[in-house]
């Protein structure tokens, strides 16, 4: 993907200078630059929409930090976004995009996770936005770690993600719970802290879809080095039981239930071959080749898979290893 950027109003200024002076630029102007992000709208539903990053990588100059789905659902009185990205340029980008389906505003979101790919865009909202939702340890993490995803994802990006004002949920979620929201039943499922802690998922009854965040990784290897794995196996037979005809995954392409029962397949095998390792009496370094070949038959599927399972093998190990004695 070519990194393009767009420069508006200061016809002099080209490249790496044009993005010093947008961030100089600051609030209460108008957006100067901004790179181009390339969403797509993808129906899901009669009244849901999905925007599906192509990138399957973590945030870098060429996906322009922009890794991570949105989904929105258009209610009779306004818009409810479902994450809403790594920076508040991709918001506007979102917002962009949601502009082409309706004129009806963004006035609630939900933040799925406190991982700053998934709600840093909310800034974009502030106009509109009445409520948003999320999970009593979300609300704590984003409050307390907000300038760090900022500065974070600046390094990862070289700068294009800019600034970002952090806007804070006002709706704390503390159990499973049903929102009626203008005319949407919207269930609200905690994960129990399998992907990341505070995980809250949104179900459509009325449209069978499932709003999933980082719960649900349907072609990208999930990060597992934030979460509890057991929680995880035992949340995803539940989300099966919904029986959903679509899920808007935090990474990768829409997928169905299938894509649930083969991550379900994918984090089995995982802790099995970890156990495996275990009561053979292995490190975890020295287990993984064996867990990387245990986990063969996923690597297709789930590109990245080998560099994560590096990464977060030893928070896996940690986890089993506890349950073990
Ligand atoms: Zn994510």
């Amino acid at each position: 993907m070519k990194r393009m950027l767009k420069q508006i109003k200061i016809p002099k200024r080209i490249g790496k200078l044009a993005i010093s002076v947008g961030l100089l630029a600051g609030p209460g102007l108008a957006c100067v630059f901004a790179f181009d992000y390339p969403m797509r709208v993808e129906k899901v539903s009669e009244r849901v929409f999905a925007l599906i990053t192509p990138s399957r990588e973590l945030p870098n100059p060429e996906n322009g930090g922009w890794n991570s789905n949105m989904a929105f659902v258009v209610a009779k009185d306004g818009v409810l976004l479902f994450d809403s990205g790594s920076s508040e340029a991709i918001g506007l980008a979102a917002k962009n995009a949601i502009r082409s389906i309706t004129d009806k505003p963004v006035r609630w979101i939900v933040n799925s996770h406190a991982h700053g790919d998934h709600w840093l865009g909310n800034a974009a909202f502030s106009d509109t936005v009445e409520t948003i939702i999320a999970s009593a340890p979300v609300a704590e993490l984003i409050a307390n770690d907000g300038a760090r995803w900022v500065a974070l994802f600046n390094d990862m990006t070289g700068g294009i993600t800019q600034r970002s004002e952090i806007k804070t949920p006002n709706k704390i979620i503390n159990k499973d719970d049903i929102l009626s929201i203008s005319n949407l039943n919207v269930e609200l499922i905690l994960s129990g802290g399998g992907h990341s802690p505070g995980d809250l998922m949104a179900w459509l009854p009325e449209e069978r879809v499932l709003l999933s965040g980082d719960v649900i990784y349907s072609d990208r290897m999930p990060s597992t080095n934030a979460g509890d794995l057991a929680r995880w196996l035992e949340i995803l037979p539940r989300l099966e039981a919904l029986d959903p005809i679509a899920v808007v995954p935090g990474h990768g392409s829409v997928t169905d239930k299938e894509g649930i029962t083969q991550l379900l397949s994918l984090l089995n095998a995982l802790w099995q071959s970890v156990e495996e390792g275990i009561e053979k009496g292995l490190s975890d370094f020295e287990m993984l080749p064996t867990v990387s070949k245990a986990l063969e038959p996923f690597k297709s599927r789930y590109p990245g898979l080998e560099e994560k399972l590096r990464r977060d093998l030893s928070h896996v190990y940690l986890q089993i290893e506890a349950t073990t004695f």
